[in-house]
């Protein structure tokens, strides 16, 4: 069976997740787009996928008999409407990530999911299937002990002057709020975030760099530096200190040099490029669970989980220095 699905959002990652269904990966194909820009779903469809009927309404793609799944890549502030509304259709549903804006949002959907009485819903936190991160959980479950701290950096060589302070939590943290709960198998407990001196290349409304110290249930104390004006790279750190031993991400793969009297290893300054075998794993994981009428991987109630943390980042970014607390509502069986 070749799984239909409909595209809503048609901007940068709808049409790259688009060229991978189309292109690379096998069982599916985009059958139906929706933009809030129509000319850019036109667009779309003259590229990749000229059999698609384009939609001017997300709604009604989601209604539409031949779509079979959604996947949700308009702009964050428009995802909840959708994933409720594919959901009311019983339609799996791959939503990048925020699930929600807020995390009564994300709430909504997780009500609405376990309403429905199984799993439609695939948040995109790709950092799970990246080969480094899925390499240091099993070290981590086999290895090195049982956790005990987390030394992490997420460093951007730049961000545009609309990049303010609470975006460095939900735009840029965000993935790894996700992938240490994951990693650990552990919930948070608090938050809280320290500012040294402001980086010379920071722009005016930008507090950066920044670190994030996050607690887990288990008590594990994670300690994560954002710096998103670092000018050097893209640069996704992780060391995980257990009972036994130390386990880090592995650098993504380059060609080391010896050269003029130094050693060089390049380094990234995109993360495009540094996720992007992740974001084709995640999708196949998507079309496998939709072709059966389900949805696997990072769930809503992961989303919640990431929504309810973030906003206690980021009041722990107003209250600096102090200790905030998370508190995650009981789990639904449904995600066990
Ligand atoms: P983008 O390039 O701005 O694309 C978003 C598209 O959605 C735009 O074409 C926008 O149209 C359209 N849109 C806005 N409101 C809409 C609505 N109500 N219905 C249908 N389409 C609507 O943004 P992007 O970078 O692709 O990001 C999209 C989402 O993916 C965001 O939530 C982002 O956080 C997420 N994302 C995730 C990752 C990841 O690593 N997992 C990476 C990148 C992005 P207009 O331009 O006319 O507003």
């Amino acid at each position: 069976m070749t799984l239909k699905i409909g595209v809503i959002g048609t901007g940068m990652i709808g049409r790259d997740h688009t060229r991978r269904i189309q292109q690379v990966l096998a069982g599916a194909e985009v059958v139906a787009l929706s933009d809030y820009n129509p000319d850019a779903a036109r667009a779309v469809q003259a590229d990749l996928a000229p059999a698609a009927t384009v939609y001017e309404k997300g709604e009604d793609l989601i209604a539409a008999p031949e779509v079979d799944a959604i996947l949700v890549c308009s702009t964050g502030a428009t995802h909840e409407a959708y994933v409720l509304a594919a959901i009311a259709a019983g339609k799996p549903c791959f939503c990048e990530k925020p699930l929600a804006t807020t995390a009564d949002g994300a709430r909504r959907i997780v009500d609405a999911e376990v309403a429905h009485g199984t799993r439609l819903v695939q948040v995109g936190f790709m950092r799970r299937y990246d080969a480094g991160y899925v390499a240091l959980k099993e070290a981590v479950q086999t290895r090195t002990g049982a956790p005990i701290m987390v030394h992490a950096a997420h460093r951007n060589p730049t961000v545009p002057e609309q990049y303010l302070t609470p975006m460095a939590i939900h735009d840029t943290l965000i993935h790894e709020i996700d992938v240490f709960r994951w990693l650990l198998d552990d919930d948070y407990v608090s938050a809280r975030v320290l500012f040294p001196r402001k980086a010379d290349r920071a722009h005016a409304r930008l507090r950066d760099p920044q670190v994030v110290v996050l607690e887990t249930a288990k008590g594990v104390l994670i300690d994560v530096e954002i710096f998103v004006n670092c000018h050097y790279g893209y640069d996704i750190q992780c060391e995980v200190v257990g009972e036994d031993g130390i386990a880090r991400l592995p650098e993504p793969m380059a060609i080391q040099m010896r050269l003029g009297a130094t050693l060089q290893n390049p380094i990234l300054t995109d993360w495009k490029d540094r996720f992007v075998a992740s974001y084709d794993v995640e999708l196949n994981d998507f079309i496998k669970a939709a072709t059966r009428g389900t949805a696997a991987g990072p769930s809503s109630w992961d989303g919640y989980a990431a929504a309810i943390t973030s906003d206690a980042c980021v009041a722990a970014q107003d209250a600096e220095g102090t200790t905030v607390a998370i508190t995650l509502p009981a789990r639904p069986a449904l995600y066990d």
